[in-house]
């Protein structure tokens, strides 16, 4: 039985899909305009371990789980236009860019990852239901959803209205009949991206997009709805005021599951702050993808994740262990007590403790299906140390040489690291290398 903590309700229930043999999960996926932040990379790490939790309990095909691409946004609009390229030149560069990323760090490409742009009839469809309900209007190109039109607006986030309208940071418009209002479709300039429509030609809003997925592909009501926790409010808040309002009250999810954020010294890391590592900077100063994964489960997934160095090098020492121990043994079946602890609300700081303290080698390899990868043999694993160890020895030999003004040596030895795609870069504090 796993039990899961469910923002709605406010706490810990049995997970009881709809159909156990076709449970349907949903995230909240990338705006695809740069590259993702090692925060970024929160929630589809912890996703896809608790799609494989899942998985292990229903069946290997029990689970349709659905990641969108937003490809359809000012923000791309923008960078498009400050490239003086076609917006779809940016998603398609940034859409690959992520899957790359998240393939790095173990994550599984959901079964499905459906597309904005690839959406717009089922979104038009579902605003023009909303408007003959009378849940939305049309107003000046736009279209609106009414929110005092739907009476249980606020019950994921719990905020009154005071506190919605300062979270919203509602933008103030002559066309909105109510400040909370917001919007399903807006103008689109000639010069900018857009669809012809109802209401004009224009673009769809950010939050009909999940809700027009989830009904296109799953139908009313899903499992799972996943995300961070910054997305409660407005985001989805915003898809179940929609699809509640078009479904006659039928909910959008049974279970809303929520990921902390990422820190980065004492705030969120985040693009707006700058505080930012990406995966790839730290794929190339030598981490390994599964270590990375490790530390982004190193704590609960409802709690913050102090990310840092310390954080990064026990994730690298428990993994040590753990391919030591489990030397060439074959993979087998995953300890049950790994597996209750991921059960109970997907707890993988205790889970990792428990592998830890197994001591048969076949069970600590099963664990790739339920924590995720550990793709490498142990030989292979410290096989990366032992070339790490000897790109660093190399690293001393140039230095040296330098010092003793034998230049033709130290180029040398540049030269044949980078024959072996090791880049040399020397600074104040000496000389870093990194994989091209
Ligand atoms: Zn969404």
């Amino acid at each position: 039985m796993i039990r899961l903590y469910d923002t709605m309700a406010r706490e810990k229930r049995e997970f009881d899909p709809a159909d156990p043999k076709r449970i349907t999960m949903y995230v909240c996926g990338p705006t695809v305009y740069g590259r993702a932040h090692i925060g970024n990379a929160r929630p589809p790490v912890v996703f896809d371990t608790l799609a494989r939790l899942i998985r292990h309990e229903f069946g290997e095909d029990s689970l349709v789980y659905a990641r969108n691409v937003t490809d359809v946004d000012d923000k791309i609009i923008a960078s498009a236009e400050a490239e003086g390229v076609d917006p779809a030149v940016i998603t398609e560069r940034y859409e690959q860019a992520y899957l790359e990323d998240m393939r790095a760090l173990g994550v599984r490409d959901p079964d499905i990852a459906p597309h904005a742009t690839h959406e717009i009839a089922p979104m038009i469809a579902l605003i023009e239901r909303l408007v003959g309900l009378g849940h939305a209007y049309a107003a000046e190109g736009h279209v609106l959803f009414s929110v005092p039109s739907d009476p249980d607006y606020g019950a994921l986030s719990r905020r009154d209205r005071e506190a919605m309208l300062a979270g919203a940071r509602v933008e103030v418009a002559p066309y909105k009949r109510d400040p909370a209002d917001f919007v399903l479709w807006k103008p689109s300039s000639p010069d900018v991206i857009g669809w012809d429509s109802p209401w004009g030609r224009g673009r769809p809003g950010w939050h009909i997009e999940c809700s027009a997925m989830i009904h296109n592909h799953f139908g009313q009501t899903i499992d799972i709805h996943g995300g961070g926790l910054d997305l409660i409010f407005p985001h989805h808040e915003n898809e179940i005021a929609q699809s509640r309002s078009a479904n006659a009250g039928a909910p959008l999810a049974r279970f809303w599951v929520h990921n902390g954020f990422v820190d980065m010294g004492a705030e969120k890391m985040s693009k707006s702050i700058g505080n930012i590592v990406t995966p790839v900077e730290l794929l190339a100063a030598g981490h390994r993808g599964e270590t990375l994964r490790l530390a982004l489960l190193s704590a609960h997934y409802r709690q913050p994740l102090a990310w840092t160095e310390d954080v990064v090098a026990q994730a690298k020492t428990n993994l040590d262990r753990l391919y030591r121990a489990a030397g060439d043994a074959e993979p087998g079946e995953v300890d049950q007590s790994v597996v209750e602890a991921l059960s109970d609300d997907f707890s993988t700081p205790l889970a990792l403790a428990r592998l830890m303290a197994l001591d048969d080698p076949s069970s600590i390899k099963g664990r790739e299906g339920v924590v995720g990868r550990m793709g490498e043999s142990s030989e292979e694993w410290f096989k990366v140390d032992a070339d790490t160890g000897a790109i660093e020895a190399r690293i001393a030999d140039r230095t040296a040489a330098k010092k003793n003004h034998d230049f033709a040596a130290a180029d040398r030895i540049r030269d044949e690291l980078k024959a072996g795609g090791i880049v040399l870069e020397d600074g104040p504090g000496g000389t870093i290398w990194r994989r091209e």
